[in-house]
């Protein structure tokens, strides 16, 4: 078992094409040898926003701080924090923050991903 501060974990920007003042961080991945899930958790800025995509593997989120708007082939409806939501595998979505704070969720993905690169794992190395 690892106990861990949601600070101690290194943030990095989100750098896939499509996103803006998103940030994230690998809770636990692949560093923790995790062989089913891979739990990450994103922070956008005021104005900010993930990138618009989609893959073959589904989201599961949910919202601890801030609101803003979920996009998805169903339009767009507003979220805040203690919302869920779950993504199914290859539905387009976005997630942007609309509020005056730094919107933050919990994102989980599935772990056998190739995390290492945004070319080979979109949605990992950012999506959202
Ligand atoms: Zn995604």
């Amino acid at each position: 078992m690892r106990v861990a501060s949601l600070q101690d974990h290194p943030q990095h920007p989100v750098q896939m094409p499509g996103a803006s003042g998103a940030r994230m961080r690998m809770l636990v991945g692949p560093a923790d040898g995790a062989t089913v899930f891979h739990m990450r958790h994103f922070e956008v800025a005021p104005g900010g926003f993930t990138p618009h995509h989609q893959h073959d593997y589904e989201h599961e989120i949910l919202i601890l701080r801030g609101s803003g708007t979920a996009r998805s082939e169903a339009g767009d409806r507003p979220c805040r924090a203690g919302d869920v939501i779950w993504v199914p595998p290859n539905e387009m979505h976005q997630f942007m923050n609309t509020g005056p704070e730094p919107l933050e969720f919990i994102c989980l993905i599935p772990a056998p991903r190739d995390c290492s690169t945004p070319a080979t794992a979109p949605g990992c190395a950012g999506g959202g």
